[in-house]
């Protein structure tokens, strides 16, 4: 813009001011359309600024609902998990009770278990002395008034004579069964198991040779048993191994191998053998499978061998198949240094 000295002529000066007039119109022009702009930004970004509030109003809303739902369903779990634990807590107490009333009723059966043996024990110990009585007194009965009397009387009296014998050898499995609670548990030193068997042929050698049975036997280890548990064990089984023998003569194999913590015996026969069904049975106190006319005897002889082998931690049981002999297996744990002799 070109402005005149303000000395120049009143034209100048006029159209000076038309022209600042023009200026300020167009600056007027401007500063309106700017500020028409600026009043629609302005509520333009109102407009914006209501539709935020409105939307955040309605996420406020929509919150505060997601908060009470989410409150409620806490109080809702907090009520099912208050009723689950106090169920539990309840199970609980009701276990605990069952386990002092399990507790209670093991504690009556070992007290009912121990009264049942003493009285076993002390019967039997006290029935050997009448019975002894009633054994040599029919014996005397046979001695002098055998064939003396009619053929009745004889039978009567051998009757009685095989009774008292048979009760006899009852009542003494049955103390030797009983005493095996009574006596103190465990050995205090380990024994060879081989003089332990070698005792246990030697009190059946009438039996061995009249059977003439072959008895094989491999270097067996020293163990932490009492010597006359272990005697036992093998002279039952040796035993049984020549009474249930077949027509040919019994040939008996007695082997130990060494297990991670315990040795393993075995006692193999080529006898009868047993019917799988009876393998846990014969064990039993009493437990026969044939009667005494086939075979003499009081199944006590395995129900003790059984008791020995646990009262030491073993176990003991039988492989066998009726008519192709048996294996009796039995473990006796380490006590310390069970090493082979
Ligand atoms: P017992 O020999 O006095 O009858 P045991 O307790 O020693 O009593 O044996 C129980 C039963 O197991 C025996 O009656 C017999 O039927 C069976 N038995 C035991 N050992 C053998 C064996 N080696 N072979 C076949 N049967 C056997």
């Amino acid at each position: 813009m070109n402005f005149a000295a303000p000395n120049s002529s009143l034209e100048v000066s006029q159209e000076t001011v038309r022209l600042l007039q023009q200026e300020l119109a167009r600056t007027n022009q401007e500063v309106l359309l700017l500020t028409l702009e600026l009043e629609k930004r302005v509520e333009d970004r109102t407009a914006e600024l209501r539709l935020a509030r409105e939307q955040l109003l309605k996420t406020n809303q929509e919150l505060l609902q997601l908060t009470l739902k989410l409150e409620h369903r806490v109080a809702e779990r907090t009520q099912e998990l208050t009723q689950l634990n106090d169920a539990l807590l309840q199970e609980i107490k009701e276990r605990k009770q069952a386990e002092a009333n399990l507790q209670t009723a093991n504690e009556a059966l070992r007290q009912a278990n121990s009264d049942l043996e003493q009285f076993a024990y002390s019967a039997s110990h006290d029935l050997q002395e009448p019975l002894r009585m009633v054994s040599t007194f029919s014996q005397m009965l046979k001695k002098k008034y055998g064939g003396k009397l009619d053929a009745d009387a004889d039978q009567y009296i051998r009757y009685t004579v095989e009774g008292a014998t048979r009760m006899e050898r009852l009542i003494t499995d049955l103390l030797t069964y009983t005493s095996l609670t009574s006596t103190p548990k465990g050995a205090t030193t380990a024994i060879d198991a081989n003089e332990a068997l070698l005792c246990a042929i030697s009190n059946l050698q009438a039996a061995i040779e009249e059977n003439g049975a072959v008895i094989t036997r491999s270097n067996l280890p020293r163990v932490w048993m009492q010597p006359v548990h272990l005697g036992q064990v093998f002279q039952n089984l040796l035993g049984n191994a020549i009474k249930y023998r077949k027509k040919e003569s019994p040939q008996i194999v007695i082997d130990a191998v060494r297990r991670e913590n315990e040795w393993l015996f075995s006692v193999q026969d080529n006898g009868i053998g047993i019917d799988g069904q009876y393998a846990n049975d014969i064990f039993g106190i009493f437990k026969r499978l044939h009667s005494t006319a086939e075979y003499f005897g009081t199944g006590m002889g395995l129900a003790i061998c059984k008791r020995i082998i646990e009262r030491y931690g073993g176990r003991i049981w039988v492989e066998s198949q009726l008519g192709n002999g048996s294996t009796f297996l039995f473990t006796v744990p380490d006590g310390g240094s069970n090493e082979p002799v």
